[in-house]
């Protein structure tokens, strides 16, 4: 073969090659497919696939339609969803991506967004995801929400619609170290609007890793909505289930 010829059968190869290299977010073993998990560690995953709240998106076990935040307190998005369960393996793939410096991680879950996205047939005009403040974004050097986003448009097409239009002016104490009353106060004025952003009668997306309380996802739908978004909703990978106390558990 002419060295041309060479070239262009390996750029075939790894066009072939390039959507199988994965490895699986538990073990780290090659998996051959974009599910992300190999047949042992997917059966450790919790997929957010039964009954959920209609507002928060939450895995739920009652009778219920609405989990107890949603029932009994205003949430500024208009709907929320999670492919996963924040729980054991899951939990720890994306403590991985986010200090661990998996940030590789994002590509696999954001597949699991995307597939969200075509399922629930959301309609949106831009993309935008959860601020870290300056000060812990120069010490990670990545924002894995924002990693998250870009795969996201990526995958989608939509890279068009990314925009940065919260910011978070303050560090706060990590949210998984406090109770539900803490979370909410702990934020409380934290983000504010980007200048120059625009999303005036504009549907938002907005992208995160993890909801618990739903306190970071819900201060940035209330900055968003204050500006004239005219919806919110809000992607991310992993939820907390109801019911499940994480003040003791963790
Ligand atoms: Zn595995
Ligand atoms: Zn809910």
């Amino acid at each position: 073969m002419t060295g041309k010829r060479i070239e262009a059968f390996r750029r075939r190869a790894s066009d072939v090659l390039a959507p199988m290299r994965f490895r699986c977010l538990g073990c780290g073993a090659d998996v051959f497919d974009d599910t992300g998990f190999c047949p042992r560690c997917v059966q450790r995953v919790t997929f957010n696939n039964g009954k959920t709240c209609k507002r928060c998106g939450v895995a739920l076990d009652g009778e219920e339609d609405y989990c107890g935040n949603c029932a009994f307190e205003k949430t500024y998005f208009d709907r929320a969803y999670s492919p996963f369960v924040y729980d054991g393996l899951i939990r720890q793939a994306i403590l991985d991506m986010k200090f661990n410096n998996l940030g590789a991680n994002a590509r696999v879950f954001a597949r699991y967004l995307a597939y969200i996205a075509v399922r629930e047939q959301l309609q949106y005009d831009v993309v935008t995801y959860a601020p870290m403040s300056a000060k812990s974004l120069k010490k990670r050097r990545y924002n894995q929400a924002r990693l998250l986003a870009e795969e996201f448009c990526a995958i989608l097409d939509k890279d068009a619609l990314l925009a940065d239009t919260v910011v978070k002016i303050r560090d706060t104490a990590p949210q998984e170290q406090l109770s539900g009353k803490e979370r909410r106060q702990n934020l409380v004025g934290s983000y504010r609007f980007r200048q120059g952003a625009d999303v005036k009668g504009k549907r938002v997306l907005l992208i995160d890793d993890v909801k618990t309380t739903g306190a970071t996802v819900n201060e940035c739908a209330k900055v968003l909505k204050s500006h004239g978004a005219a919806e919110v909703v809000a992607l991310t990978v992993a939820s907390r289930k109801e019911h499940i106390d994480f003040e003791n558990k963790e």
